[in-house]
């Protein structure tokens, strides 16, 4: 067939417009085989880690499994040494050495472990007309309503004053009981629909629902508090007054599932940010040697902004840095100053039933790849660490060399809200930063959706963060 020559509009859009194309259209069969096994991965990165503390066991044991040393302090270290040092069992920090000196920066991904979910205060357990339940204080940005009704999982540890740390995950295994919140039925909502959606649910009725059955022979009161006390002490040797050095949370009892009659999308619980821990951990350990050394952060408290020793304002960053330079004996701040960052955080996806908070021409979209954002904040850019026009450049140029499908993106209109990540606390380390993740339909639910595309895509990107020089 005679192929029509182009006409010179044609070739003056070509070479002028910029023109994205959905991911489905650039994508190879190589990448598609790939993006399959990847996802298959990822989900069960999801079922594996609930809280930041499964996650970085999980991690840990990856990691193992892929030849990465505990890295203690004054350890000599060597090119293609792959090493770990976990902060507190909530935070990991992961390294490839590179052949170049560590006076030459490092390429790093940083994304956060922690999701949202219903934390149990410290005096939880109560009983209330013969039913027995925990009181919650939610952790990081939640609405409300999206959280009653739904199966619940409750996982952590509970500290004991001898020192011992006992580990709990109900509703994790198969046949475990699971917990929920309860809501009131239609018949009797009058008043409470009326409400504001923000204010149907008050945080103080997120109570969990956990046992109904009296102790047996008791005649005193709180016999159900007593019954399910009784279980708890039998199963973990705890006491009522143990829950006061405990950090257990309620997160959803969803596993990992595709989505869709096309299985092009992924439901689950956490995709906040553990999309992007993934993406960035399996690019770590898809790596080589590099030439720049390649650091993963993978951090907590990013939800409630960044805080405690276990965020990454927290200086055990800069400690293992640090650490890290003085087996080259090269000064902490020289490391940084030439070293570049992911700062590898989700953004919101384009929703075509809630159009009108986004603005079309500068939102993310779903399946067309990983989403940068320049800036994120609210109200002006309040908050935003605003990557300079050299770093984007810098990153546009990576991503397209290694023909990774990418997008620019903002979250959501001006005004109408907004958000933050860990990006702002590594510029102020003097490292450049760049915003960039995976685009999520209905972030912050118990039930949170995103592409496989831009799942691998996500992966894909930092693989070429990691590889560049
Ligand atoms: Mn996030
Ligand atoms: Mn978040």
């Amino acid at each position: 067939m005679e192929t029509k020559e182009k006409t010179a509009a044609e070739l003056r859009r070509e070479a002028l417009l910029c023109q994205r194309k959905n991911g489905y259209d650039r994508l190879t069969a190589e990448d598609e085989a790939a993006m399959k096994a990847y996802c298959e991965d990822y989900k069960k990165y999801l079922d594996g880690g609930k809280t930041e503390r499964e996650c970085v066991d999980y991690t840990v044991r990856l990691a193992e499994a892929k030849g990465f040393k505990p890295f203690t302090r004054g350890m000599a270290l060597n090119p293609g040494d792959k090493i770990y040092r976990v902060n507190r069992g909530k935070a990991v920090m992961l390294a490839v050495m590179g052949t170049a000196p560590l006076s030459a920066g490092v390429n790093i991904g940083a994304a956060h472990i922690d999701s949202p979910r219903l934390d149990l205060k410290p005096t939880p357990i109560y009983e209330d007309d013969e039913m027995a339940f925990l009181k919650t204080h939610y952790y990081g940005g939640i609405r409300k309503y999206q959280w009653v009704t739904i199966p619940l999982e409750l996982h952590g540890v509970v500290a004991l004053k001898d020192g011992r740390v006992v580990k709990v995950a109900v509703g994790a295994a198969e046949g475990d009981p699971l917990f929920t919140v309860d809501d009131l039925l239609p018949h009797l909502a009058a008043d409470q629909s009326k409400k504001p959606l923000g204010e149907a649910i008050p945080a103080e009725s997120l109570n969990i629902l956990v046992g109904s059955r009296p102790f047996r022979d008791d005649t005193g009161s709180d016999r159900v508090k007593l019954a399910v006390l009784d279980i708890l002490n039998q199963r973990y040797g705890i006491t009522e007054e143990d829950f006061i050095s405990a950090e257990l949370s309620a997160v959803p009892a969803f596993k990992a599932s595709d989505l869709g009659f096309d299985r092009s999308l992924i439901g689950a619980y956490g995709h906040d940010d553990r999309v992007c821990a993934f993406a960035c951990l399996a690019a770590l350990f898809n790596l080589g040697t590099p030439k720049r050394t390649a650091v993963c952060m993978l951090a907590d408290k990013e939800e409630i902004g960044s805080e405690g020793v276990s965020g990454m304002k927290s200086a055990a960053f800069d400690t293992f840095m640090s650490d890290l330079c003085d087996t080259q004996r090269i000064p902490l701040k020289v490391c940084y100053e030439k070293s570049f960052c992911l700062s590898a955080d989700v953004t919101a996806a384009y929703d075509p039933n809630f159009a009108e908070v986004y603005e079309k021409r500068n939102s993310a979209r779903v399946n067309y790849g990983m989403g940068l954002c320049k800036y994120t904040g609210s109200r002006g850019k309040g908050g935003a660490s605003d990557a300079s026009a050299e770093v984007v450049a810098y990153a546009r140029k990576i991503l397209d060399e290694a023909g990774v499908v990418w997008q620019m993106a903002e979250l959501g209109k001006v005004d109408q809200g907004g958000g933050g990540t860990v990006a702002a606390y590594m510029a102020e380390r003097d490292i450049d930063t760049l915003d960039a993740g995976v685009p999520v339909l209905s972030m912050h639910a118990p039930y949170e959706t995103v592409s496989k595309l831009d799942c691998y895509m996500t992966y894909k990107g930092m693989r070429a963060v990691y590889g560049a020089v």
